[in-house]
């Protein structure tokens, strides 16, 4: 399950749909911050980004219908969302290329996790392996889309 992780779309209005990292509140309770979603410059409407609606509505599904009051991090829960957060600290702006700068903070990204990895694997802990490497997969996914 590979998905598009496209910085910026076509609105259904014409409009220009650029990245941005929202704080979404769900049912007046939960507050779920840095999640990524396109925005048009035009209408102001927007969307969770489709390479995030799967986890987006995993996460939704274990809040369940009467949430307590509660706040989180998606990026703790989706690993590109977090590699989008580490880009948006660095990313000062319209003259920035978010693009590089997505890419970057994407292979230091996945630099990490395979150290991560090596160490994981030399203290022979399959369940650590098995966490980083299904980490890895999903921003391998996220880098493959973008050449094809
Ligand atoms: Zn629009």
């Amino acid at each position: 399950m590979c998905n598009e992780s496209r910085l910026t779309q076509t609105c259904r209005c014409g409009g220009e749909m650029t990245i941005h990292m929202h704080t979404l509140i769900y049912k007046a309770k939960v507050k779920i911050a840095s999640v990524p979603v396109f925005m048009c410059r035009s209408c102001f409407h927007y969307e969770p980004h489709p390479a995030v609606k799967r986890d987006l509505s995993l996460v939704i599904q274990e809040l369940g219908s009467q949430p307590q009051r509660y706040s989180f991090s998606f990026a703790e829960r989706n690993e590109w969302a977090s590699v989008l957060n580490d880009a948006f600290i660095t990313f000062k702006g319209e003259d920035c290329d978010l693009e590089q700068i997505v890419q970057e903070a994407m292979s230091d990204r996945i630099d990490l996790l395979l150290d991560l990895f090596r160490i994981a694997s030399k203290a022979a802990d399959p369940e650590w392996m098995g966490e980083i490497e299904s980490r890895l997969l999903m921003l391998i996914c996220h880098t493959a889309s973008k050449v094809s």
